[in-house]
Order: C-alpha cells, then structure tokens, then sequence
C-alpha cells in the first residue's frame, strides 16, 4: 500500500493532514528513542515496530475498506463496549482514549483544565482533526463511567456523532438488568450501521475472535511476569504490544502476540532475559495507559526496574475475562452472557469495589512482584479515591506501595524519576536485608 494512498483516505475522512503529519513523527521519534534502543529485544516485536509506523496509515487504509464494504467502524472509550458485536459485524472497533500532550492545549478551549488528561487528549484530537481512528468512527460510543467522560459526549456529540452507553455504578440485580438492554442497545446502532439484523452465528463469531485476542494477551503477560530471573521482555515493549491491541485487527494481532509469545517461551527456556536478575520487578495498578503515555514504564525502566504487569484497562483488566461461551445457546444467553463477562470489570466507577483489593493481592503474589506503584492520572477521582482503601490492604499485605499522579505533560519527569529512583533502592535494600537474616 503505498503512503499516497494512506494521504489519499485521511483526506476524504477530513484529517487535518499537516499537522497530523507532524504529530505522527514526533510520536514515531519517541518510539524510536524509547523502544528501538532497547538492547536484545525480541525478534517479534519487529511487527509491532511496523504497526508503530503504519496505525495512522495502512492501518486506517485497511478501516476504509472495511467502511466501504458496508461494515462498521466504531471509535469507544472504554473497556465496558462490547467490541465483539462490532467484529461479529465484520467491522472494527477501536480505542480513542487519548495519551497525547500535543492536543491538550485546544482541548481546554471547550474543557476545564482541571480534568484528567485522557479526556481532554482525546477531545482535542477531535477539535485537531488529527486522530485517523476518530475521523474514521461511523459514531463514537461514550458510557457514563465518570463524571468527566459523561458531560464530555455532550460536547463531542457537537462535533462527531456519539451515543452514550448507560453503565450502572453498582452491579446489583437491578443494575445487570439495565446493562443488558444497553448492549442490546448498542447491537442495534451497529445494525443501523449494517443496514439489516446481526445474526446468533456472527456474534458467536466476534465473541471467538475477542476471546482469542484475550486469550493471547493473557499469555504475554504470564510469560513477562511469572518468571522471577527471567524477564524475556521489557514492560515497554510489552506494554505497547496492549496500547496496539486497541486498534489493531483482531484476527492478526492475535497471531502476531502468539509468534511473540512462542518466542519468549524459548527465551524463557533458554535464560535470555532483557534485565539482570536481581531487578525489582513492579507491577503498575490504577488508571489506562492510552497511546503514547509510555512516560511512566520509561522512568522505571530507565531508573533499574522493570513492570511485569499492568492492572489497568490498558492491561490485566482487559485481558483476565473471556466470555463463557459453553453457556450460550441462543440470542438471550449470548447477551448474558456478555454482561457476565463485562460486569467482572473492577472498574473504580463502581460501589463497592471489593474484589479488586483481593484481585491485586492475589496478582502479586503469583508473579512474586516487589513491589507496587499506584498511578492515577490526574484528576481522576474514582481512582484516586480508591487509592486509600487499596493501600490500606497493601500495607497489611507487606507490600511496598508508591503513589504517583501524574500527566502527560513533561514537566514532572524528573520528579516522578528520583521519587522511583528512592522507591527501587529501599526495595533493593530490603530485599539485602532479608537475603542477609535469612543467611544468619
Ligand atoms: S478505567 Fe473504567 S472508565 Fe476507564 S476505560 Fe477502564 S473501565 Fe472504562
Ligand atoms: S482515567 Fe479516570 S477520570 Fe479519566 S476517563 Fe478514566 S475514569 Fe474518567
């Protein structure tokens, strides 16, 4: 495909073709930095080196066909939209939740300031014209999570079609009732894209597809993390190959995570590790990660750690659920059957959230972590809140916590680096001392 193409279709979807330009290669100069500097890494990641390249070009090229065959392409923001109804369709559904500094500042034109920054990076995008996935949604579909997404729709709406999936704040019976009307809500605005019924064949179909996606990333985090000498991929690279999972086509990612994952498997056999064994290994707990934010995993990585996981949307949260499809036997039990899955999303949006404590706990002990940090994006209350309940736990657990809230923009780099910096030397020293009491 060649890039006069790709030029050719951001135009007809309005992109603002300039800018975006500039954009792409001031991202694909950070990636450059960032990842491909990176010593020994995993031949397979060569693919997602492409990917890096190519999301805002033949990947959209590829959307565009998909749209003129009559398929869906639908832009979300949140882990709770069921995309398997949409590639059930044949369509595509993709992550729009914004990483970017760049977009911020003509965000706050229409947005308070004082909002978290992945609404407000998204927003802007769309004000820009310079995200291809926005420009190439047939609609955006919004939910009711937090305050700040909620009465942002409205003002998006002005500018993109956008619906709104209502998500209840608590998962009472009631509330399960309530949520599976709205994902049957939402199959009918794909129909009304598609121009005709979806039929019990093709959702099982996309539910296969998803679960396989999932299935797939539940291996690379078990072979990044469970491994305490041997790390077979930094959490940068790992990290990204699940920011592409939002946007990527299913069926290859999957195939593309598998080749990675049969390599690491050998790596693993073969003692090939990207950092020494002795370096603390962090798992990462609170709010996404959306493409580029990689501000965090570089201050830990470049400061002598690694993260193995992250419980987060852009992460473990994503990934730990597939839909049970041996219970489903009809269009009804299919619905359920999503909600099930969908309603086990430990999203701090909801009251309680007890099983999200257990869940972390249970997370380090399997990968024998040494330690935490709980990232909240600024401005996130539901997380932030959450953080206070979550810490307690940790604390009489025994495990190592540091709090860090945090932007996009670059302000705070250094600061959030020396207060890592602390945070991996007094893990090291006490890991030496319990080596040393043990020895006595
Ligand atoms: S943190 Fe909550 S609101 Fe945000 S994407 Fe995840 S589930 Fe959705
Ligand atoms: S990170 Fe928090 S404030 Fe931002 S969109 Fe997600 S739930 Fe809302």
């Amino acid at each position: 495909m060649s890039s006069c193409t790709s030029k050719q279709v951001l135009e007809k979807i309005n992109v603002d073709v300039k800018r975006h330009s500039k954009m792409m290669k001031a991202a694909y100069g950070a990636y450059e930095n960032l990842f491909m500097s990176q010593k020994n890494r995993p031949k397979a990641m060569e693919y997602f080196d492409w990917f890096m390249k190519e999301f805002q070009g033949e990947r959209i090229v590829e959307i565009d066909k998909v749209k003129q065959q009559g398929k869906p392409a639908i832009g979300t923001f949140c882990i709770f939209v069921p995309e398997e109804i949409v590639v059930g369709a044949g369509g595509a559904c993709f992550g729009l939740c914004g990483g970017s500094q760049m977009p911020i500042a003509d965000a706050e034109t229409e947005l308070p300031r004082n909002i978290c920054p992945l609404i407000k990076s998204a927003h802007g995008f769309k004000l820009q014209r310079t995200c291809a996935f926005t420009q190439s949604s047939d609609f955006i579909y919004g939910e009711t999570t937090c305050e700040a997404k909620k009465k942002t729709w409205e003002i998006l709406n002005k500018h993109h079609k956008t619906h709104v999936m209502y998500i209840p704040h608590m998962k009472r019976e009631q509330d399960l009732k309530t949520w599976k009307n709205e994902v049957k809500e939402f199959k009918k605005h794909i129909e009304e894209v598609i121009g005709r019924d979806l039929s019990y064949e093709e959702m099982v179909e996309g539910i296969e597809i998803i679960n396989r996606k999932r299935d797939a990333l539940l291996r690379l985090d078990k072979l990044r993390g469970f491994n305490k000498e041997v790390m077979p991929i930094s959490g940068k690279d790992a990290l990204f190959v699940v920011q592409a999972s939002f946007i990527d086509e299913p069926v290859r990612f999957t195939e593309k995570v598998n080749l990675l994952c049969d390599e690491l498997e050998e790596r693993l056999s073969n003692n090939v590790s990207v950092y020494e064994k002795d370096t603390p290994r962090l798992m990462v707990l609170g709010t996404p990660f959306a493409l580029p934010n990689w501000k965090l995993h570089a201050a830990v990585e470049d400061s002598g750690g690694v993260i193995i996981n992250e419980e987060s949307c852009i992460g473990h949260r994503y990934y730990k659920d597939n839909v049970n499809l041996e219970n489903i036997k009809d269009e009804e039990s299919l619905m359920d059957e999503l909600v099930d899955r969908y309603s086990k999303v430990d999203c701090a949006c909801f009251t309680p959230n007890e099983g999200r404590v257990e869940k972390i706990i249970q997370m380090y002990k399997d990968r024998k972590a040494d330690g935490v940090i709980y990232y909240t994006l600024s401005f996130c209350h539901t997380y932030n809140v959450e953080s206070f309940l979550v810490k307690e736990k940790l604390a009489e657990a025994g495990i190592p916590c540091l709090t860090i809230e945090s932007d996009y923009s670059a302000e705070d780099v250094g600061q959030i680096k020396t207060r890592v910096e602390a945070f991996l030397e007094s893990i090291s020293f006490q890991q030496k001392a319990k080596k040393f009491q043990e020895g006595l």
